[in-house]
């Protein structure tokens, strides 16, 4: 491959070669479990697919690509991914946590990890001093997720980079909202970034997927180690899912943001509207971060109608035609969610309602369809409402 391609040419051909055997331009599904041996030992640089598969090690080098690192890991899920990070830590050790994660992440810390010795804490991110207060001497991992979900707050990476640093600890960053497109936090000093791959990488809600980006070739060797011991694989078709949706990435990107604007805007503005999150606002409470550390502001925006009860938002959603109500982000299609009920539900009514997540607020992932059309619907839901 030429050296120094921009990223819309590196999602297409970063870290690919046209495939050994037949020159096929598209790494082909390696559905294999094993690989043939001509003596004990003697192979082409496979033996058995959790170790390695070359559709699985195609995608871990477009993944490693597109972020700006040196080696990429694919998991069998985003969750997976963030398992073998955490299983670098030893009982004792300490992680500092973005407070408002996403409930899997929290559920994967709190309820797995927590058990095992490891110690968590959870802070408000956009106060430095916070953050720097949480950092004690055990403290090994700052886990950041940025832009959050749903509220949308930002997290200065940078920021984050410096105090790691400074505690000797590492800093991984959930890019799953983001996506490469519009931030690259290994750029930006982190160590690790983490992928929900089943999100905007994927972007066709057709696979459930993780990864991992390093540069460090000792802590990727350390994962690696994990990942194979531990198995949480990536298989072969869904590596093919993943690379062929990350060739598309940046044209797809492109479109949410402007049916994001389009949408963020026209939600503003709407007189039966009394709050929207997303950070491409001038008064987004950080959106200065936001502009400096991501190209664009992406298409997942949360917003509450006015006046509105629980009841009046789940009728909201109910009532979309274009907008699917279901789990889940960054696909093509647009998907509206209530967080009250649906990904926010198990906690604690006033604990959610503490970080914004009240009754009435609607969290939308803004699809690539005609933005007309998207507006149209969100009018129709809101004109019944009032
Ligand atoms: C979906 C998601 C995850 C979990 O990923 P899975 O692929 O569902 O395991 C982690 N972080 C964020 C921000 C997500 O949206």
């Amino acid at each position: 491959m030429k050296k120094d391609l921009k990223f819309n040419s590196l999602t297409i051909h970063g870290g690919q070669e046209p495939d050994k055997a037949y020159g096929a331009v598209m790494p082909p599904i390696y559905q294999t479990s094993t690989f043939a041996q001509k003596s004990p030992g003697a192979h082409q640089g496979y033996e058995y697919s959790r170790s390695g598969n070359p559709t699985r090690h195609a995608l871990e080098q477009a993944l490693a690509s597109i972020e700006k690192g040196a080696h990429g890991l694919a998991f069998a899920s985003g969750l997976a991914a963030m398992d073998a990070v955490l299983k670098l830590l030893k009982p004792g050790d300490e992680v500092v946590a973005t407070n408002d994660l996403y409930g899997g992440s929290y559920r994967l810390f709190t309820k797995v990890f927590e058990p095992l010795g490891i110690r968590f804490r959870f802070v408000g991110m956009r106060d430095l001093a916070a953050v720097e207060a949480a950092i004690g001497e055990r403290t090994r991992l700052l886990w950041v997720e940025t832009p959050t979900n749903p509220m949308m707050n930002v997290v200065d990476i940078r920021a984050m980079a410096a105090l790691a640093r400074k505690a000797g600890a590492m800093l991984a960053v959930d890019n799953t909202f983001a996506t490469p497109y519009l931030q690259q936090p290994l750029e930006l000093g982190a160590d690790i970034v983490m992928h929900s791959a089943t999100k905007y990488l994927g972007g066709h809600s057709d696979v459930v997927a993780g990864a991992l980006v390093v540069r460090d070739s000792g802590l990727a060797e350390r994962l690696y180690f994990i990942q194979n011991a531990s198995g949480a694989v990536c298989g072969p078709m869904d590596s093919y899912l993943v690379l062929r949706g990350i060739k598309t990435l940046h044209v797809r990107m492109q479109r949410h943001c402007e049916n994001g604007r389009a949408v963020a805007e026209y939600l503003r503005d709407h007189p039966m509207v009394e709050a929207v999150y997303w950070p491409g606002f001038a008064d987004h409470p950080n959106h200065d971060v936001a502009a400096s550390q991501m190209r664009d502001f992406g298409a997942m925006i949360s917003f509450r109608p006015k006046g509105a009860r629980y009841e009046d938002a789940v009728r909201f959603v109910e009532s979309l035609e274009v907008f699917t109500l279901a789990e889940s982000l960054g696909g093509v299609e647009s998907l509206a969610g209530h967080p009250a009920s649906m990904t926010h539900a198990s906690i604690p009514k006033e604990e959610r309602e503490k970080s914004g997540v009240t009754d009435a607020l609607i969290r939308l992932s803004v699809g690539i369809e005609d933005a007309a059309d998207l507006i149209a619907d969100l009018e129709a839901a809101l004109r019944q409402l009032g």
